[in-house]
């Protein structure tokens, strides 16, 4: 074939974007219930948006940035996460100032793009729902956060998760551990993978998150950030596991658990499920936490922030796998059959005035015969087939059947041009 789509994109057909409607509709109704607001930002940004926050070593900008230079040689590029091109927003537009509301409650929705190797639930254009929360120090926001992201998942009918937590701690706590990590890997050094190597002292936290098996089997034993907590860093900690036992919400502390984004600090989260239409073992499918200086580090004040992104394919491939269901959100009220040429401008008018009504309805523009046309109804899942002939037409009448409970009657067409709702509820409850 001469036209394919670039390697690890996808093209979403009707078939599938009802279930990405359902789960968009889904995360709106939510985020408005926790009074968070939408945000659209920009689809790409200036590369340092990115390379400035998301650190360095990180794969993301090692490896997989989508940037290049514009005609005008400015160096930008396709948003690889959200995070970053919100908090950008945030400080050009002054959020930060007193006419905002605090916490500042955003969240986005939209494709990201990422040069990785594709596979199942890793494409290189894929999407996210995420929310951002700025402007308070608190536990408690942390704790809505990742509350709202379980309650996100239970919408969708998800039952079984395992949350896994941990704090990354404050300055004080990561400068301790990051050189407690160092004296745990270097003796170890010729064993770790190529990319380690380089990170183990720039940023050996990096090592406990790398999938590469050459370095796996080093985090079980490494030692855990946990033992160098610093008393505020604890506290911090110990209110939001205190928080989530109140609510009632299981979690596993999580040492191993580190993010692949440098700008975290305090409480980082993931969300984890098991499908064999995920591959082996647990699968993150949304991931989170606190991060303190990234307000700071785009320009902006010193002001904190805390969130979480979804990806929505994994979301996707994981409720197909279990057979979640997706409900219908387009069906088919009626479908109007005309029998004869002479009633073509009458199932033209009936649909019309249907539609003007707010129900959903369809007819032939195939020119089928009528066995065809009520063929076409019972394939589109029509709730009601509507039929007018000669004789009908001549009478002013024309036929409902309930698809349903195959009953039918015969009703005056100005009825269910005028009130179809009434002839519905007249004639078949
Ligand atoms: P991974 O460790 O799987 O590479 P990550 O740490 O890079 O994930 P994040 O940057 O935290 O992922 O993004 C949050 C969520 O976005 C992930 O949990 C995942 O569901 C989704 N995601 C990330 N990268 C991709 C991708 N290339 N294709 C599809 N979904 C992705
Ligand atoms: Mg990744």
């Amino acid at each position: 074939m001469k036209y394919q789509r670039p390697k690890g994109t996808a093209d979403i057909l009707p078939g599938q974007s009802y279930k990405w409607e359902y789960i968009e509709n889904t995360a709106r109704k939510l985020f408005s219930k926790y009074r968070y607001h939408e945000i659209r930002t920009p689809m790409f940004e200036n590369f340092n948006v990115f390379s400035r926050t998301s650190g360095d070593t990180s794969d993301i900008v090692t490896k997989e940035m989508y940037d290049f230079n514009d005609k005008g040689g400015r160096h930008v590029t396709l948003r690889p996460e959200g995070t970053a091109g919100v908090v950008r927003a945030f400080v050009q537009n002054k959020l930060y100032g007193p006419d905002t509301y605090k916490p500042y409650k955003v969240f986005y929705m939209g494709p990201m793009f990422r040069y990785e190797r594709p596979q199942s639930g890793r494409e290189r254009e894929f999407h996210q729902i995420g929310v951002e929360a700025f402007g308070s120090d608190l536990p408690e926001l942390d704790v809505e956060v990742i509350a709202m992201a379980l309650d996100l998942l239970k919408q969708f009918g998800i039952k079984h998760v395992r949350l896994a937590l941990n704090t990354l701690g404050d300055e004080e706590t990561r400068d301790a551990y990051r050189k407690a990590l160092i004296d745990y890997l270097k003796p170890h050094y010729d064993e770790l993978s190529d990319d380690s190597k380089e990170r183990l002292y720039k940023n050996p936290l990096r090592v406990l998150d790398s999938k590469d098996p050459k370095d796996k089997q080093f985090v079980a034993d490494a030692p855990s950030i946990l033992d160098y907590l610093t008393d505020n860093a604890k506290q911090h900690f110990d209110k939001v596991t205190s928080l989530l036992d109140a609510l009632n919400i299981d979690y596993d502390i999580d040492p191993s658990v580190v993010r692949g984004l440098d700008y975290y600090n305090h409480t980082i989260f993931e969300i984890m499920v098991k499908s064999k239409s995920l591959g082996k073992g647990y699968t993150t499918i949304c991931a989170g936490g606190r991060y303190n200086e990234l307000v700071k580090q785009l320009g902006g004040p010193d002001m904190s922030g805390v969130g979480f992104g979804l990806g929505v394919e994994r979301l996707l491939l994981f409720m197909e796998g279990e057979n979640i269901p997706f409900p219908n959100l387009h069906p088919l009220d009626a479908y109007v059959v005309g029998i004869g040429d002479d009633t073509d401008t009458e199932t033209f008018k009936v649909v019309q005035a249907l539609r003007d009504a707010g129900f959903s309805a369809d007819r032939d523009y195939l020119d089928k015969k009528p066995r065809g046309q009520f063929k076409a109804a019972n394939r589109l899942n029509a709730e009601y087939t509507l039929t007018i002939g000669g004789k009908e037409l001549a009478s002013h009448k024309i036929n409902v059947k309930s698809m349903a409970s195959g009953e039918e009657v015969s009703v005056p067409l100005k009825d269910v041009k005028d009130n179809f709702n009434e002839v519905i509820e007249d004639s078949f409850n």
